[in-house]
């Protein structure tokens, strides 16, 4: 089963996908994940993207539909949670592409719904958290980016919400509740 997880800045996806990951042994693919590794290791790719993820900003599509790419060869195990991508129009119909070429289908699309306020509560709150306790913290991380991405997320990325409603692949939830409860909504979505 290949699924996204959709929804704005700190809605959960990296949670839940790490949940679907440890009960169905699927594989979660995050452009985040994915860009932050590019920029720690200092690649080319990195150092191009580095400013444009600190402000809150998206990577050009076709920088994260070639890192998609390259994870859709390898292994497929219980299925691939794609977090985070796609973000943007062109992003989906790569997608689609990509899995026709790969012989795969994308099964459900899940959109976790959180309220403005509660998501910059929750990623401000994670970067104090983080900083409290010595850890690195997210250069996007604060107040300002981050109510930056979420104007991107509803210019950019929301539109994706009437596409998938259109094909018939949208289960939209609360992503409000506690972690166990929200994951069990997702799993009735997934096997309902
Ligand atoms: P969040 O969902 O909390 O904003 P992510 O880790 O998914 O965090 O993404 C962090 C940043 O990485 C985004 O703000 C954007 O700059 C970049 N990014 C991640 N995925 C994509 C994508 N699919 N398209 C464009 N930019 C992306």
């Amino acid at each position: 089963m290949n699924i996204i997880l959709l929804g704005p800045p700190g809605a959960g996806k990296g949670t839940q996908a790490q949940i679907l990951v440890d009960r169905r042994n699927m594989i979660q693919l995050s452009t985040g994940d994915m860009l932050r590794e590019a920029k720690d290791s200092g690649t080319e790719m990195g150092r191009i993207v580095a400013d444009v993820m600190a402000r809150g900003d998206l990577v050009t599509d076709e920088i994260v539909i070639g890192l998609i790419r390259e994870k859709l060869l390898g292994d497929k195990a219980g299925g691939f949670i794609f977090d985070g991508f796609p973000r943007t129009l062109a992003q989906a119909d790569a997608l689609a592409e990509l899995l026709d070429e790969n012989g795969e289908t994308l099964d459900a699309v899940i959109e976790m719904q959180v309220d403005d306020e509660t998501l910059v509560k929750r990623i401000v709150g994670r970067a104090a958290d983080a900083a409290a306790a010595g850890q690195p913290v997210r250069a996007d991380d604060n107040e300002e980016s981050v109510r930056h991405r979420l104007m991107e997320y509803y210019k950019k990325t929301a539109p994706l919400i009437g596409y998938y409603h259109a094909k018939g692949q949208l289960k939209s939830l609360d992503g409000l509740g506690e972690i166990d409860a929200v994951a069990a909504a997702i799993a009735a979505a997934l096997d309902g």
